[in-house]
């Protein structure tokens, strides 16, 4: 069976996500450590974290993995930036690996006008920075395939695997595959046959071994716009086939697949869009 689940709020505490995401059926959660939106937070406290591991226990919800603050861009030419962001993204390491997570999720990053060159470049350098400073971390950074939008890097399998050929620690590098971002990018996987082609594509550039997480977003806009607009299960331009495929593939049944689509505080369109991808499960 796969695991399912969802990105799940952090208010009142880490732990609390774990009762949420519980309470509605998760096998499986993607948290904020820290303000999505503000360079500086708060560490955690340990009474929090020692609730958390006894939450991951008790409600047997795992992986649970972080998403990295949408502020980062470890891309940046601009040095000021580029350096708030290593900082940043250290502190997400830390945070991760004091609650056991599997990895943190990470926009490669913007180049801004740079070019894709030079924000290759600045991503690895960035990387090895982070990766040196959190020596003999064990939770993962999980690259996420990105739709490409404006001057965002990581649209195209090759550019991961070019970010990770060039770090000195690629054992602490894998992916996240978001359904929209890839299908916005241009990657059909709609039919059986595309599906295929996408995943042998996948093997063969970025090794599916490396594949450690999936977001389920269906995608508002149509294949190759290049536009990242999250929509719920069956509801968007890809379709129930694109996301049967996945969660009846052998591969990907110890895979987390994390639901990102747009949820009200009572959570009942993540309770609708998991029952519609469990009823998919052949
Ligand atoms: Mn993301
Ligand atoms: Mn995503
Ligand atoms: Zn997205």
């Amino acid at each position: 069976m796969p695991l399912l689940g969802a990105h799940m709020s952090v208010a009142g505490g880490v732990s609390k996500a774990l009762e949420r995401g519980k309470s509605i059926g998760c096998d499986t959660i993607q948290i904020f450590t820290r303000n999505n939106n503000r360079w500086v937070s708060k560490p955690i406290p340990p009474e929090e974290i020692e609730r958390f591991h006894e939450q991951v226990k008790a409600t047997g919800i795992w992986p649970v993995f972080s998403h990295a603050a949408y502020l980062i861009n470890l891309a940046s030419p601009k040095d000021d930036l580029w350096v708030k962001s290593m900082e940043a993204f250290i502190d997400e390491l830390v945070r991760a690996e004091k609650l056991n997570l599997l990895g943190v999720v990470l926009h490669p990053g913007s180049h801004m006008g740079a070019g894709e060159e030079a924000g290759i470049a600045r991503i690895a350098a960035a990387l090895d920075r982070c990766h040196e400073a959190t020596e003999g971390f064990k939770t993962l950074t999980l690259l996420e395939i990105t739709a490409g939008t404006g001057d965002h890097l990581g649209y195209r399998f090759e550019q991961l695997a070019e970010i990770r050929s060039r770090v000195k620690h690629p054992e602490r590098v894998a992916y996240c595959f978001d359904t929209c971002h890839a299908f916005a990018a241009g990657y059909d996987f709609r039919t059986r046959e595309g599906y295929e082609a996408v995943m042998d594509e996948f093997d063969r550039v970025l090794g599916l071994e490396r594949l450690k997480a999936f977001h389920f977003n269906d995608s508002k806009h149509p294949l190759g716009s290049r536009k990242d607009r999250h929509e719920h299960i069956g509801q968007g331009h890809i379709g129930l086939d694109g996301f049967r495929w996945i969660v009846n593939d052998p591969r990907f049944q110890q895979i987390p697949m994390v639901l990102e689509t747009p949820k009200s505080k009572d959570m009942h369109e993540d309770v609708e869009n998991l029952r519609v991808l469990r009823s998919l499960i052949e």
